[in-house]
């Protein structure tokens, strides 16, 4: 007898999409095109267009906003 499987193997985890928290927009595991090196060492997510993730204040300044899940 022929098996034939459909449909998608569900152990195996979504991927994640992550967001700008700020704005909702979805962001890219790609360093921003544009980075002032006086904020420190470049994040690791940016929009869709390069700029880096919204600010949000922190104990050390504006900082870009950490993504989060969607
Ligand atoms: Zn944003």
């Amino acid at each position: 007898m022929n098996r034939i499987w459909i449909g998608h193997d569900k152990s195996r985890p979504e991927p994640k999409v992550y967001v700008c928290p700020e704005c909702k927009e979805p962001v890219q595991e790609v360093p921003p095109t544009t980075w002032c090196g006086a904020w420190g060492q470049a994040a690791d997510f940016s929009h869709l267009d390069g700029e880096p993730l919204c600010p949000v204040v922190t104990a050390d300044g504006y900082r870009p906003a950490l993504p989060e899940v969607k």
